[in-house]
């Protein structure tokens, strides 16, 4: 419990910021020194356009042969358009699951489905480019703004760009910008806060338009006025998707269809976040841990 507001460790420690559609990801690979530990069936097939069901059944995996599972026989269903946070400590399996989700590894045991496609048979591009996966650390690259949120759907027009930075409330602080859209900024430069990267990353997403979300959740220090603005556009940016957020701050979580406690690879609770406050199980004493952190700041 100690643990739980940390910010999670570096998936893998092999990507680090922000996906969104295949182009990026591919991106992403080439940064990796290691090759993918899945690749194509020969008999694989592109996924259809989808809705965004998923289904976890029964779901055991371990990293590596001749060691214990991490995941103990997950199973969860989430319709098209929910949200579903996930929390537990440091370790539990938060990020093991979404993994098993992108398919950066494949299930030991189990299956997982999307629309009722089992996709360990389906062509990783096609599965991946359906799927937004936001990070902890928004990948920004040296370019103009506008080029920073085009990256989530290559061929969108500058109206387009702008249109899904307004959805997302990104639009006012850039406009605000020396050269408002064009303004450019550096990869590792410091031009932009920590939320406005993130809004930068939630147009981007936008844009690209999965019907799939992951979201692991930045830890960063921020004000509260930003946070209610990155609420805000967190929020529009959910709308129609079904996400999955690996939530450190309450306020993510408070709406969520559902909540699942993680623990030793184990889903330990589930339920709305009334649901689980009533309950008075794990929970609740994550919740209250947290509140009583939040106190003595
Ligand atoms: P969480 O996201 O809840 O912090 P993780 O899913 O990252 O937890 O980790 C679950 C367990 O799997 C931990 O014990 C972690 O050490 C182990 N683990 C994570 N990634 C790897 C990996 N690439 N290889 C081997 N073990 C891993």
């Amino acid at each position: 419990v100690a643990n739980f507001w940390n910010p999670v460790i570096d998936i893998g420690n092999f990507y680090n910021s922000l996906i969104t559609a295949t182009a990026y990801l591919e991106r992403i690979f080439e940064t990796m020194d290691e090759e993918p530990e899945v690749k194509d069936l020969p008999d694989s097939f592109d996924l259809p356009p989808i809705h965004g069901d998923v289904e976890f059944k029964d779901v055991s995996f371990k990293y590596e042969e001749d060691t214990p599972m991490i995941l103990k026989h997950v199973s969860f269903h989430a319709a098209p358009g929910e949200t579903v946070a996930l929390v537990g400590p440091t370790g539990a399996g938060k990020s093991t699951v979404i993994n098993l989700l992108s398919r950066f590894y494949n299930v030991t045991e189990g299956e997982v489905d999307i629309d009722g496609v089992d996709i360990s048979r389906v062509t990783l591009k096609s599965l991946r480019s359906q799927m937004g996966v936001m990070l902890q650390d928004t990948f920004i690259f040296s370019g103009t703004i506008l080029e920073n949120i085009r990256y989530g759907k290559l061929d969108a027009t500058e109206e387009e760009v702008i249109a899904a930075a307004k959805v997302v409330r990104a639009d006012d602080f850039i406009r605000d910008m020396p050269q408002g859209y064009h303004t450019e900024v550096q990869e590792r430069g410091s031009t932009l806060s920590a939320g406005q990267r993130q809004l930068i990353a939630f147009a981007r997403t936008l844009l690209a338009d999965p019907k799939i979300l992951i979201l692991d959740e930045a830890t960063a220090a921020i004000d509260t006025q930003t946070e209610l603005l990155l609420q805000a556009g967190l929020n529009r940016l959910l709308e129609g998707r079904t996400s999955f957020i690996i939530a450190h701050r309450l306020s993510t979580i408070q709406n969520a269809d559902q909540i699942m406690v993680v623990n030793h690879g184990e889903i330990v609770e589930r339920g709305s976040h009334q649901e689980l406050m009533k309950k008075r199980g794990e929970y609740f004493s994550l919740y209250e841990a947290q509140y009583r952190m939040l106190q003595s700041l």
